[in-house]
């Protein structure tokens, strides 16, 4: 499966100049949303992120993902994978779990986002299934960023990746761009202006 190219297939993997949350400015920019867009593409991802996660034999019992971004692709692990599904979301600010949503003692989770970058949000979901009794049996995404280690590679986690490092990363593919800050972008300097997406309304 080439998920590069389905990811530009769908319009997610964006090239140009962008500003990213960070502040930092990149030429590529991931959209996961876009992927997602077509049912039947994020059934095809998400049945190749289940099929990983089965061969190395863990056992899940549950997915949760954070809200807003990981939703879709967690459902669709979910569905993958034949578990249960929940979410945590933010209530100013603090990650919880609620909607009458029941983690149960000593059950296993997998917690499942669209993209990781550095793993903060997925690790504020997992404290709060783990404070609910839940036990984390790894991290699961369709595309990680490349701070952080994927299962079956051999690379060193960026400092700033804050995922455990006991725990397996399933993703399907590495999206590592280059990132500048804005004095030293490359793309600055040739004289274009980088722009935020979705502050164009899309
Ligand atoms: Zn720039």
């Amino acid at each position: 499966m080439n998920v590069e190219q389905i990811y530009k297939d769908s319009s997610a993997l964006l090239e140009g100049h962008f500003k990213l949350s960070s502040g930092n400015h990149s030429g590529f920019y991931l959209q996961s949303a876009k992927v997602l867009e077509d049912p039947k593409t994020a059934k095809l991802l998400a049945e190749a992120l289940a099929a990983q996660i089965k061969a190395s034999g863990i056992q899940v019992d549950a997915v949760c993902s954070p809200a807003l971004g990981g939703l879709i692709a967690g459902f669709a692990l979910a569905t993958a994978l034949d578990v249960r599904f929940i979410f945590a979301e933010r209530v100013d600010g603090q990650m919880t779990i609620r909607r009458g949503f029941e983690v149960q003692k000593g059950e296993k989770y997998i917690i499942c986002e669209d993209i990781i970058t550095t793993g903060g949000s997925a690790l504020e979901a997992a404290n709060q299934v783990e404070a609910d009794g839940g036990v984390i049996a790894g991290y699961a995404a369709l595309a990680n960023r490349g701070f952080c280690t994927r299962n079956g590679c051999s690379t060193d986690p960026k400092v700033n990746c804050k995922l455990p490092r006991n725990l397996p990363l399933f993703a399907l593919e590495d999206f590592t761009f280059e990132m500048y800050t804005p004095e030293e972008c490359p793309l600055c300097k040739a004289g274009s202006v980088a722009y935020k997406p979705g502050s164009r309304g899309n």
